[in-house]
């Protein structure tokens, strides 16, 4: 079992419930389960295309079975699920779920880097990880 912590994001329909929906499918993944909600806040987007929405972030802690790699194909199959499409770089998206830390594991991959490459550059990311570590 390990303990992780995830980001969650959203600046697309109804941003709380997209988030609220996602938790509960983190939940509900094989072997996991979510031990921690942060509060959701509010902050301006950075990067990506002018005059887009702000952005409602959380941060989770979780404990799972799943490997990094395993995780991180069933969160993108969750973003899927709430109707994610392929938008630009740091665009406007319903859900964005991103693996911030995972045990004590480091790994830069491909698909996959962790601790997550933005972890430290950014508020939004931080300030909810801060409230469940
Ligand atoms: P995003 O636009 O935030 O959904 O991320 C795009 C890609 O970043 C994903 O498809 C992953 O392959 C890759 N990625 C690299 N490191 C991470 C991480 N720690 N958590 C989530 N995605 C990651």
């Amino acid at each position: 079992m390990a303990i992780c912590y995830l980001g969650v994001g959203s600046n697309l329909g109804n941003r709380r419930k997209n988030i609220k929906l996602a938790v509960k499918k983190i939940n509900g993944l094989k072997s996991t389960a979510v031990l921690k909600e942060s509060r959701i806040i509010e902050s301006a987007p950075v990067g990506g295309p002018a005059g887009q929405p702000d952005f409602l972030n959380a941060a989770l802690k979780i404990e799972t079975k799943l490997s990094p790699i395993n995780l991180l194909k069933e969160l993108k199959e969750i973003e899927n699920d709430l109707g994610r499409v392929k938008s630009a770089r740091f665009g406007p998206r319903i859900i964005d779920l991103d693996i911030l830390l995972y045990g004590d594991r480091v790994m830069a991959g491909k698909k996959l880097t962790i601790p997550h490459l933005r972890l430290f550059l950014r508020d939004f990311v931080t300030l909810p990880l801060l409230e469940v570590l």
